[in-house]
């Protein structure tokens, strides 16, 4: 029998900010779920003797390594490379791949730590991961990219496997970067295995996975609207990125009624005050994913339309917010404007956009905010949804994926309700979806490895 293990929810954090030095990202993701986890586990006995929360925020194992690769002028580059497998209790470990200067092992620990409590709660097995690379795709040609990607698997395939770990894209990373390193996975093991996911739909891919994220956003919106017997017809919307996610989020909010103000990328952001209708979001997906073009071409090419350079769209007065670029970017002063200009309800398609201040602020105006780790579940949901299909040797179709994201998101939004509400998803209610994401995530996680034993 393991003797117990009391210590104060301080002393727990002092204990992760000594063993992490310098890693912010990471304390602040471990911090935002043990104030939670510390609440919901106060009475439970068998938690603390087995050390559930130190144990869950120690990865399995971090993998670094070296990623060599030539330019078109046969520069010879060294970059870093990284796998956080963070926990494999209740599956294979399954996480993007993120490529971005600003990757470091603080960000991908944040990232994996995030990733398990998330996967937890889409319902299926996958345990939590994340990787990527300092390395910045943008401005480097499709060959660079791939001698890239390719040295990048060569060490990474070492760790993955269809029954170990699922990689998937992030930022960075889409559809080019997957296709490459897929193919080199292939290559070096001779085997055609579901070892990634976001997977072209030639070669394996699901239907509804490049949609999944940002459309679940804004499901997961409407569930919280819903709640509270309100819809996204006639809101209007603050969008922050112009990658996978903004877009895809941009769509559905739109072509739900609603009307999308502003998008951005790391330049700034524009604020359209007649909407980003369908016609221009079909030019700014030609930009961005054909021309390599900058948001803001957008205000040079639609009257009306402003651009405001290094500066984020929180001030911009709508009903409602989806963070969808990056983690951090909405701040405490963000929030307050938000909340000043009377927002109501605030997805985040991002990982941890919003900081503790900035949620603070949301939590004492009672406003809806759903956390990324149920609003944007989606993703990591339907590449559940392919692996299931790769290992059946099979391809669903579109309508049925699309009902079962729809039933996903509306399930995650419950057990945040039946964990952050007071138990009995009463509509109108005040709900803590942190809170009920936290503890509904961890509860599963935690379960599996009690049953473990002491590993
Ligand atoms: P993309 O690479 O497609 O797009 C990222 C967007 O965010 C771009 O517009 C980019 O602008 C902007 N951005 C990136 N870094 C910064 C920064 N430091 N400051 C300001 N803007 C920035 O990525 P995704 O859309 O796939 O991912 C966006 C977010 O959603 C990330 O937090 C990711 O972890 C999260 N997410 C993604 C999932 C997916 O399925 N893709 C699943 C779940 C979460 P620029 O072009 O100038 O760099």
């Amino acid at each position: 029998m393991a003797v117990s293990d009391h210590v104060s929810l301080e002393e727990f954090l002092d204990g992760v900010k000594k063993r992490n030095e310098g890693q912010t990202e990471f304390i602040q993701a471990v911090q935002e779920v043990a104030q939670d986890v510390y609440e919901f586990i106060a009475d439970k006995e068998e938690y603390h003797e087995a050390r559930i929360l130190r144990r869950i925020t120690e990865p399995d194992r971090i993998v670094s390594f070296r990623v060599c690769w030539e330019d078109d002028d046969h520069k010879v580059h060294v970059q870093r490379g990284w796998r956080v497998q963070n926990n494999n209790a209740i599956g294979p470990y399954k996480g993007g791949i993120r490529f971005h200067p600003t990757v470091n092992e603080s960000v991908l620990k944040f990232l994996a730590f995030e990733q398990t409590f998330k996967n937890s709660l889409t319902g299926l097995p996958m345990g939590g991961a994340k990787g990527g690379s300092n390395f910045d795709p943008r401005g480097k040609s499709d060959s660079e990219v791939m001698r890239f990607c390719q040295s990048f698997m060569t060490e990474l395939c070492r760790h993955i496997g269809p029954d170990i770990d699922v990689p998937a894209g992030d930022i960075g990373v889409g559809s080019r970067e997957i296709g490459y390193m897929f193919g080199q996975y292939k290559r070096i093991t001779n085997r055609w295995e579901g070892v990634l996911t976001g997977k072209g739909q030639e070669y394996g891919g699901s239907k509804m996975r490049p949609e999944a994220t940002g459309y679940g956003a804004v499901y997961f919106l409407c569930n919280m609207l819903r709640h509270r017997d309100e819809s996204i017809e006639g809101k209007s919307a603050v969008i922050s990125g112009s990658g996978n996610v903004a877009l895809h989020a941009a769509e559905k909010f739109r072509e739900l009624g609603g009307k999308v103000l502003t998008l951005s990328d790391s330049d700034g952001f524009i604020h359209d005050p007649d909407g980003i209708d369908e016609e221009k979001l079909e030019w700014i997906k030609d930009l961005k994913l054909n021309r390599s073009g900058r948001i803001s071409e957008y205000a040079d090419e639609f009257s009306g339309a402003e651009f405001h350079e290094d500066k984020r769209p929180w001030h911009v007065e709508a009903d409602c917010a989806l963070p969808c670029a990056t983690q951090n970017e909405l701040e405490e002063e963000g929030a307050k404007a938000l909340v000043g200009n009377g927002v109501i309800a605030v997805a985040e398609g991002a990982n941890m956009p919003s900081t503790l201040k900035a949620v603070k602020v949301f939590h004492n105006a009672e406003i809806m905010y759903g956390p990324g780790k149920a609003a944007n579940a989606g993703g990591v949901a339907v590449s559940g949804l392919e692996m299931s299909q790769n290992s059946e040797r099979i391809s669903w179709e579109h309508e049925k994926l699309h009902d079962m994201l729809t039933g996903l998101m509306s399930d995650i939004h419950d057990k945040c309700v039946e964990h952050g509400g007071d138990g009995e998803a009463k509509n109108g209610e005040y709900v803590d979806y942190v809170k009920g994401a936290n503890i509904a995530g961890f509860k599963k996680v935690a379960d599996a490895m009690l049953a473990f034993g002491v590993m």
